[in-house]
């Protein structure tokens, strides 16, 4: 089932005329609009949220309303799921008004559910406690037990255990939990170099819930729950075992589409980043990485074919006298946008600055035919770059043995004649002779059309 958020929408996720329109951002010392710092990518804001808390849980806090220089923090209201920016306090100091709704007390206030929560709760407590018991690679887990901080602080989560070297908490996650109080403990078991592992009882895939999408999008999109079920497969597998739930990035011609997954696995399958207080199963940053470097060759491949498919057709055109160089301008300059946008700056006409002779070379190298000139043989494209144009050689000699035309040229070469200047220039070009020595200007441009030679083109030996 595909996720309700689309990767990127284009539109921001601020919510409309915000009491604060602009922030203060501490990191750059610069103001940024609301809705620039919000962003239109829901993972984004929902990290961003968590990173506001834990800077203000650092008392280094990122974000500051620029009228009262009180720290701000990211709110994310229900309806439509859009965000803005709350004072930390309110006190009638700045115009600006963020508050007024239900304070954290009243919440929990309404939300608590008395009995039958704290059975749940109880319940689940037992149940990572016992699977932990499963898996003698653990210490035995501790319940409701401090966990003293060296900085004098202390927290008491549901469940602890050390696994191996690494001290893990475990903290079950039955409604609502506060970012601030998300944001505190992560910072909390951060500076401990331990790790908080939040456990969930059911999982909304529809992201109805903001406590499961501030833990989730901070947790490289994965959940863990514990049940009777994960209970059972730790009592078979002697490990601690839990349900992850992630999403996995698919492309879709140009689009990406997340597709949700679910399984039961054990701890020895999990990635630990103890540093950014991650654990998953899955690496959905590393696989949308990937996913984009592939996209990337992708497009890049398209551009070489379609400069490719340019420059042999205007080859071809010259060659049966059908071509007007003002026909070429059009498709030229589109192609120079393209380049224009993978950093290359293509010459103002086609072939310009000298390009020509060396494009046409290393085409007739690719194809093993001649390509740009009238000549009958191939070996005179050899003769006439080796004798009029040398500072191309070495280009045209790497795309010789890339594309293997040496039995070509051999073949042409009943005179010798050929074979004898190999033996001349080589030596030459052994020593480094400046004769020799290849015009570079090209270099970006001709790596990235024949990237076969690229890793040789700065190959040329210095004297
Ligand atoms: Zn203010």
């Amino acid at each position: 089932m595909p996720y309700p958020f689309r990767m990127s929408a284009r539109q921001s996720l601020a919510v409309e005329n915000p009491e604060i329109p602009e922030v203060l951002d501490m990191d750059g010392g610069e103001a940024i609009g609301a809705a620039e710092a919000i962003g239109d990518d829901y993972a984004k804001a929902i990290q961003l949220r968590m990173e506001l808390r834990a800077s203000i849980a650092r008392e280094k806090p990122k974000f500051l309303c620029p009228i009262c220089q009180i720290p701000v923090y990211l709110v994310s209201r229900k309806e439509g799921r859009r965000f803005f920016f709350r004072h930390l306090i309110e006190d009638g100091r700045c115009s600006a008004h963020t508050r007024g709704e239900l304070g954290e007390k009243e919440i929990d206030a309404r939300r608590y559910n008395g009995a039958k929560e704290s059975r749940d709760h109880l319940r689940m407590k037992e149940i990572v406690a016992e699977s932990i018991a499963c898996d003698p690679r653990f210490s035995l887990p501790k319940t409701e037990e401090t966990w003293k901080g060296a900085l004098g602080e202390w927290r008491r989560p549901d469940v602890q255990a050390k696994f191996g070297e690494l001290r893990m908490a475990f903290e079950i996650q039955l409604s609502t939990t506060f970012i601030r109080v998300i944001a505190e403990r992560r910072e909390f078991y951060l500076r401990e170099g331990g790790l908080l592992v939040w456990l969930f009882k059911r999982f909304d895939e529809s992201g109805n819930r903001l406590t499961q999408d501030d833990v989730f999008y901070n947790n490289n999109r994965n959940v863990f729950l514990a049940s009777e079920e994960t209970l059972a497969a730790s009592k078979a597998a002697g490990k601690l075992c839990l349900e992850c739930r992630w999403t996995e990035p698919v492309a879709d011609g140009a689009t990406v589409v997340l597709h949700w997954q679910r399984k039961i696995v054990s701890i020895d399958e999990l990635t630990v980043d103890a540093e950014r207080q991650r654990i998953f199963f899955y690496d959905f940053d590393g696989a949308v990485a990937r996913l984009s470097a592939d996209s990337k060759s992708a497009r890049e491949e398209t551009l070489r074919r379609r400069f490719e498919a340019f420059w042999l057709d205007r080859a071809e055109r010259d060659r049966s006298d059908e071509r007007d160089g003002h026909d070429d301008l059009g498709p030229w300059n589109g192609l120079r946008k393209a380049f224009d946008e993978v950093g290359l700056k293509l010459t103002t006409y086609p072939g310009g600055e000298g390009s020509e002779t060396l494009l046409n070379a290393l085409y007739s190298a690719k194809h093993g035919k001649i390509i740009g000139w009238r000549y009958k043989k191939f070996i005179e494209i050899a003769h006439r770059i080796a004798g009029g144009h040398k500072p191309y050689l070495w280009a045209f000699r790497l795309a010789l043995a890339a594309y293997d035309r040496r039995a070509l040229i051999l073949s042409e070469d009943q005179s010798g004649l050929w074979r004898k200047k190999v033996v001349r220039y080589k030596d030459l070009m052994d020593k480094g002779t400046l004769e020799y020595l290849p015009d570079r200007r090209f270099d970006g441009l001709v790596a990235f059309l024949f990237p076969e030679i690229a890793d040789g083109l700065g190959m040329y030996p210095i004297p």
